[in-house]
């Protein structure tokens, strides 16, 4: 990583180098609606798992972009695909195709 004078604590510091390319070339290539997300949360504001579990699409697509891949996954493993997440989703992303997707491709060891 690039040294630029000053340093952020380990928990919080994001590598973008380390980003699987391959991987998210593929989940965009089975869900090309990934890009047109804004994080605007209304997705996790309407999840019906998010009230009792930490089940968070919002979260998780920022953990994807940053490289996170195993918080990303941890968070949608307790997503039961109900759809409410496509219905809300004001850029029109298939949001359940979304989620499949993203345990198929970063699921696999
Ligand atoms: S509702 Fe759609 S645009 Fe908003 S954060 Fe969720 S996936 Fe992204
Ligand atoms: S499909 Fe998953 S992420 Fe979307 S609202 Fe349902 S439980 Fe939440």
């Amino acid at each position: 990583m690039k040294e630029f004078g000053y340093s952020l604590s380990p928990s919080s510091r994001v590598d973008l180098d380390k980003i699987d390319k391959i991987k998210q070339e593929r989940l965009f290539a089975l869900e090309p609606g990934f890009r047109k997300c804004m994080a605007c949360g209304s997705c996790s504001a309407t999840c019906s798992a998010g009230n009792f579990t930490d089940v968070s699409l919002r979260r998780a697509i920022a953990y994807i972009q940053n490289g996170q891949d195993l918080a990303a996954l941890s968070l949608l493993k307790h997503c039961m695909l109900c759809g409410k997440c496509l219905v809300i989703c004001p850029r029109g992303i298939n949001t359940r195709n979304l989620i499949m997707n993203v345990l198929k491709v970063y699921g696999e060891k």
